[in-house]
């Protein structure tokens, strides 16, 4: 039992704390950390303080310990909150979700990594061998997605740099046959720039590092990752891992995963591609704009399967439709030829990224699943999505991951306190109400049609003309001016410097928030001439071709406005939280100790912060006043009766309430538990415990 190891380790779950209050919260989370006892529960929730070293708790002694048993008997980890969303997932046939959160650097990868193992480990007994393949393709699949997805940042080393969730199918058997991987946002910004001491996605500096030199010669490439534009700010930046044996790994997981030599070969010609498209430079000559080098463009143009010629006229050149029906080529000036270029090489690797995903997910995808043959095919999805984040300089990434993790709180509240409060109420259970925080209001603030800040932008970027990120924010100002969770900083009279208002203030659930309205615009609309998308489209490369659909287009023919990345975004977030939604939930909340990435120090005032906005306080509250268990009378009875003598093999009781009233005080827990208008609650996981071992005894 997990409560049975002792007080000595501090309380291994925070509902058995004397008092609910930060002092006691802090000081138990501490001394856990402390005594090496990295995860605490909040009754199902797992509280996870990244350790900064490696632990001895995941090998197979542990995972046998964890497996198929119940929650409350184990110490808390990982493990048990896998398993229990398997066993619901297996005896239920409920889907469930592992949702993981915290900020970054608190080990959410990690977290997730850990549970997939788990799942691995406990599932296909019989080492079937279909089964075996499924398994080892969703495991390869991260070392891929981290090395295109994730980068070297200041806070982490191996920071993910999008969000992901994955959805794992189960047959009937509790084996997987599949799975399902979405991906979030990825920061591609990073592509062409990044901040002092932070490096470019790895796949970057893993290719230079660690392929052949005849490789890099037919890329022609040089290894120095310093010599290329857009990874020298972060070439001499040490991390963790070595670059060179890790694109070793990526090889053969991309082997393993199903990926063909052809295909590899793509991947790693529009690295080639993106890493020559930073250097190439414009020149200004008399009126026209000039490209630097004839070789770059020849090589550019071979990796991508296209004609030279092609290549240099669409970096500066775009056609556009007059008003009467005629195609004119307009020259770029040199500030919108780099323009383009930027723009070119982040929707190269980001459309990369995107068909690698959908690679992997048309390898693991569920086939020949017949439900009438093979039952319910249920699912676990993993949740591993970026937290709040609170930077000196907050842009549009910061705005929309934090809108994010205002949906994920609200589903959170929506799930979990609120659903609560409600069903005690239906069932005619007293309790006490705990007061919190529903930040829908914050919610409705961001996406609300006509009047949230995403439709305002939207707005700005429909209109044609010169609109500016401030006049976008003046437009905010008024409409949203009296919001209470609004603000914008004030234009001042006697100070010259600010005449416009730059920024503007969310007092987002987790604390406010200001965000540098620079650039706003510009990363909304997202624009990328359509030349380059025909240039794309016309590549003798079929892998590259398929990432191009859209540049199918003929140059008159009237398109569809696309969608800002701000609402393409929001629909994404809206269709998670819709999946989310309707699964059974289990949650782990990361926390990170202090911003060294020390193993012994334990940053109160850091911790307190992340533990105030990620709810922690309330779930202990609302986990304390409420119950851990519930079931409507008939159900309980039909599980129990055979433990009381007065309901095996039936009961003459008038009402199944009072049956189950009887087996209950037969083993002594009245004290425990609290009678519904339907169902039977129980407090504490113990009382039903003892059910379950006397009922296995029989
Ligand atoms: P981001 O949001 O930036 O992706 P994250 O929450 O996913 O961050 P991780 O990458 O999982 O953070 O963890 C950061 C680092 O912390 C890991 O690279 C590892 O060094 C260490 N770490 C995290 N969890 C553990 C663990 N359980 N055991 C040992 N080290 C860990
Ligand atoms: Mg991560």
């Amino acid at each position: 039992m997990a409560e049975l190891e002792g007080f000595e380790f501090g309380k291994s779950d925070f509902v058995l704390l004397d008092e609910v209050t930060m002092e006691q919260f802090m000081e138990n989370l501490r001394l856990r950390f402390e005594k090496g006892r990295i995860y605490t529960f909040i009754g199902e929730v797992v509280v996870s303080v990244n350790p900064y070293k490696q632990m001895d708790i995941y090998g197979k002694e542990v995972i046998d310990a964890y497996r198929g048993r119940e929650l409350y008997e184990n110490p808390p980890h990982l493990y048990a909150v896998a398993d229990a969303a398997y066993k619901a997932m297996k005896r239920r046939a409920k889907d469930t979700c592992i949702v993981i959160s915290g900020e970054s650097g608190a080990g959410k990868t990690e977290a997730s990594k850990y549970i997939m193992q788990y799942i691995a480990a406990i599932t296909n007994p019989s080492q079937r061998e279909e089964v075996e393949s499924v398994k080892n393709v969703l495991l390869k699949s991260n070392c891929v997605l981290e090395a295109f997805g994730n980068a070297k940042t200041n806070r982490n080393d191996n920071s993910s740099r999008f969000g992901k969730y994955m959805d794992i199918n189960f047959n009937f058997n509790g084996d997987p046959t599949g799975g399902h991987i979405n991906n979030y946002l990825l920061e591609k910004s990073r592509v062409v720039q990044q901040q002092a001491g932070e490096r470019n996605f790895h796949s970057f500096y893993q290719l230079l590092r660690g392929d052949t030199p005849e490789t890099l010669r037919k890329l022609h490439l040089k290894k120095e990752p310093e010599v290329y534009v857009y990874t020298k700010e972060g070439a001499a930046v040490v991390t963790g891992s070595n670059d060179g044996s890790c694109h070793k790994a990526v090889l053969s997981a991309l082997k393993v995963i199903g990926f063909t030599q052809d295909e590899i070969d793509s991947i790693y010609k529009i690295i080639g591609t993106i890493l020559l498209l930073g250097n190439m430079e414009f020149e200004n000559d008399g009126e026209a704009v000039q490209l630097s080098s004839a070789d770059t463009v020849s090589h550019i143009a071979e990796l991508t399967a296209t004609e030279p010629e092609s290549v240099s006229k669409t970096l500066l050149f775009r056609t556009v439709a007059t008003g009467g029906g005629e195609v004119i080529e307009k020259g770029h000036s040199k500030q919108e030829a780099c323009f383009g270029r930027d723009a070119f090489a982040k929707a190269l690797y980001e459309r990369l990224f995107g068909w690698i995903v959908s690679r992997i997910n048309a390898v693991i995808e569920v086939k020949n699943y017949n439900p009438a043959l093979h039952g319910k095919n249920t699912v676990i999805g993993v949740l591993d999505i970026y937290g709040f984040e609170i930077f000196d300089n907050n842009s549009f990434e910061q705005f929309c991951i934090n809108y994010c993790n205002e949906k994920l709180q609200q589903l959170f509240i929506e799930l979990i306190l609120r659903q609560e409060q409600e069903e005690y109420n239906r069932e005619g259970i007293t309790w006490q109400h705990i007061d919190y925080f529903n930040n829908q209001i914050i919610v409705d603030l961001v996406e609300q049609s006509h009047k949230g800040i995403i439709s305002i932008l939207d707005e700005a970027c429909l209109t044609v003309g010169n609109v500016t990120d401030t006049v976008c924010l003046e437009s905010m100002n008024t409409k949203l001016g009296q919001h209470p969770h609004f603000t914008s900083r004030k234009l001042c009279p006697t100070d010259k410097t600010m005449e416009f208002h730059r920024d503007f203030r969310i007092r987002h659930y987790a604390g406010d928030v200001t965000y540098s309205v620079e650039g706003f615009l510009d990363k909304n609309k997202d624009p990328l001439f359509q030349d380059f998308k025909r240039l794309m489209y016309n590549s003798s490369d079929p892998v590259l071709k398929d990432m191009w659909p859209d540049g199918q287009l003929g140059i008159t023919e009237v398109t569809k406005r696309p969608l800002t990345a701000a609402t393409l975004f929001k629909n994404s977030i809206i269709a998670l939280v819709d999946k989310l939604a309707c699964k059974e939930p289990y949650y782990v909340r990361c926390v990170k100790p202090n911003e060294m990435k020390s193993a012994v120090l334990f940053d109160d005032a850091r911790c307190q912060h992340q533990v105030a906005y990620l709810g922690l306080l309330e779930n202990v509250r609302v986990r304390r006043a409420g119950f851990a268990y519930r079931q409507p009378y008939a159900r309980f009875l039909q599980r129990y009766k055979m433990t009381c003598e007065y309901t095996w093999p039936n009961h003459l009781m008038a009402t199944d309430r009072e049956a189950v009233e009887a087996i209950v005080t037969q083993h002594g827990f009245e004290g425990d538990v609290a009678y519904g208008h339907t169902k039977l609650f129980v407090r504490t996981p113990r009382s039903l415990y003892t059910l379950e071992q006397e009922r296995a005894a029989l």
